[in-house]
């Protein structure tokens, strides 16, 4: 018995770390949202008592390391259930190191198929509370669509989607680590934080143009991709109303009105980068194949 189930990546439209909590972690407060780009998992039962893990990417790790693993194994212990053999294949597509969640995509995706073939019956609720313990992203990663998450991303509201829109997404070749990337965070003298209740406002009246004037990322601040700017200038010459960086890199995204403006950008961008994507906004972040 298998299931495959499709597994969105995300783009991160707002994202403000607050503070740093008792347990060191810093506290988030993003507003993510799914888009059309997809890793496709494939869980299978089997009868070896064992979890073993395919990608199509050599360079993701196939053992414990990987969240997909971690996922299966957080499932079982959840449920206090024997594990009697699971495998996984991963067919990626959602590129690493790129701020958009590629690894808890995939958790997301094992977590929901478990619950399908164990017959679990899981609530959201309880599927989230196992996907927080692997990743910050992993709970919106289940939920999906148009989300606020905030503190390590246990705690999480639905927010209106997106009014009809059109991205194009590019991973430069320099990736960033995330662990990298918050300890720029920690050194930076300085930060300006985004106008978050403006943000909200805007998201809530489905204001297209308040939320992108409110969009902003303080991992931009602190991180440098020397293409970024390149990146930032051609979206904005094709006519994007927003550009910016997701999660903390090296991924940057921009924002059309108009599908044929963010189809040009791509045609345009693919002559200078390998890794370019159209996408669209979607109302949920897991899709049964
Ligand atoms: P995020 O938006 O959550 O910061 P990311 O852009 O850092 O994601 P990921 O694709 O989640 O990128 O992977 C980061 C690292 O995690 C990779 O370099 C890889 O070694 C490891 N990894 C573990 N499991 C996976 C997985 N299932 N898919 C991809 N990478 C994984």
């Amino acid at each position: 018995m298998d299931i495959t189930i499709k597994a969105a990546a995300k783009i991160n439209l707002l994202l403000d770390l607050t503070s740093v909590l008792e347990n060191g972690y810093h506290s988030i407060y993003t507003v993510m949202q799914s888009v059309d780009i997809f890793d496709k998992v494939t869980v299978a039962l089997t009868e070896d008592r064992t979890i073993s893990l395919s990608c199509s990417e050599s360079s993701v790790p196939t053992d414990r390391r990987n969240t997909a693993y971690k996922a299966a194994e957080g499932f079982f212990e959840y449920l206090k259930k024997e594990n009697k053999g699971v495998s996984i294949h991963i067919e990626k597509h959602i590129p690493s190191q790129a701020g958009m969640a590629g690894g808890s995509a995939d958790a997301a995706a094992v977590i929901r198929a478990l619950n399908i073939l164990y017959e679990a019956n899981l609530s959201e609720a309880e599927q989230f509370a196992i996907g927080e313990k692997i990743g910050a992203d992993v709970p919106f990663c289940i939920g999906g669509g148009t989300r606020l998450c905030l503190n390590t991303g246990e705690v999480m509201a639905q927010i209106p989607n997106l009014p009809e829109c059109f991205f194009v997404i590019v991973k430069p070749s320099q990736g960033v680590s995330t662990k990298e990337a918050y300890k720029s965070f920690d050194s930076a003298k300085w930060i300006r934080h985004p106008d978050r209740d403006g943000f909200l406002y805007a998201a809530k009246h489905s204001d297209l143009k308040g939320i992108c004037s409110k969009a902003a990322n303080v991992f931009e601040q602190v991180i440098e991709v020397p293409d970024r700017a390149v990146i930032k200038g051609e979206m904005r010459n094709c006519g994007a109303i927003l550009s910016l960086m997701t999660g903390s890199g090296s991924a940057v995204f921009g924002l059309f009105e108009r599908e044929s403006d963010a189809a040009d950008c791509a045609e345009r961008l693919r002559k200078k980068f390998k890794i370019v994507f159209t996408a669209k906004p979607l109302p949920k972040g897991l899709f049964p194949e």
